[in-house]
Formats: C-alpha cells, structure tokens, sequence
C-alpha cells in the first residue's frame, strides 16, 4: 500500500491518503478556473485509496455549486484546496496538496474546450527558478 501525506498552506489540516491514483486530470473547465484561480485545476483521482485527516479535520469546509457535480474542499483558515469526498465512491486529492511526491503523470487535459485564452504554448515561456532578475 502506498501512503501520501498532504497538507494545506497554513498547516492547520494534514491528512494520510493510503493506496493508488487512477489518474490525475488537468481541468479546465470555467468552475475550475474560477476556484483555482488558475488556467487549471490538477485533480488525482481514486476509486480505492483512503482517505484519513491527520489534524485540523475542523477546518475542513466544502463548496459544491449548485445544480452541479463540480465540489471543491479547502481549509476555513488559508483557503487551500484539499481532498474532497462528495462524490460517493470516488476520492479527489488537489496535486498540489501533497507533500509527498508522486510516480503519476497527468493522465490527460480534460475540458480543454472551454480553456482560457492565454493558455496556449505555456511551455515555451521563458523559465526563471525564482522571481525574475
Ligand atoms: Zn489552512
Ligand atoms: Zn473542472
């Protein structure tokens, strides 16, 4: 059994998922734009592994917009994404929550009909290790 460990940015939750990924997907969709912030959400998704909160399980709040499926989970206190378990039988963990590093690569850009404008070439962007000089 494999175990990942996450937390959020402020370290008031952390949580163990125990067991495999079936895939990680690049959502681009318009809701997963907006609650990221970002040109993309990068969701691991996983049909068998278990979720367990380590600490702040109290902070833990969830938003699920309206007459939709599309549910995000983030700590009350600094906002981070976190693992969401609305879905019965399927459990989603945020990449970018886990502390532990990952064998995965993404498994596929999904939505990418409704992808923003600028996001287009990424890849080719000048690349700085920090800030730019
Ligand atoms: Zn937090
Ligand atoms: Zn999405």
């Amino acid at each position: 059994m494999t175990a990942h460990f996450g937390s959020c940015l402020c370290g008031t939750v952390s949580f163990e998922v125990t067991g495999d990924f079936d895939g990680l997907y690049l959502c681009h969709c318009q809701f997963c734009q907006k609650d990221t912030g970002s040109a993309h959400a990068a969701n691991l998704f996983s049909q068998s592994a278990k979720l367990a909160w380590l600490s702040g399980e109290d902070a833990v709040t969830s938003f699920t917009l309206p007459g939709t499926r599309h549910n995000k989970s983030f700590c009350k206190l600094c906002g981070s994404a976190l693992p969401s378990t609305q879905i019965p039988g399927l459990l989603n963990v945020p990449a970018g929550s886990l502390d532990s590093e990952i064998s995965m690569v993404p498994t596929a850009h999904i939505f990418s009909s409704s992808k923003a404008v600028w996001d287009e070439g990424l890849g080719d962007l000048p690349k700085f290790e920090g800030l730019p000089d």
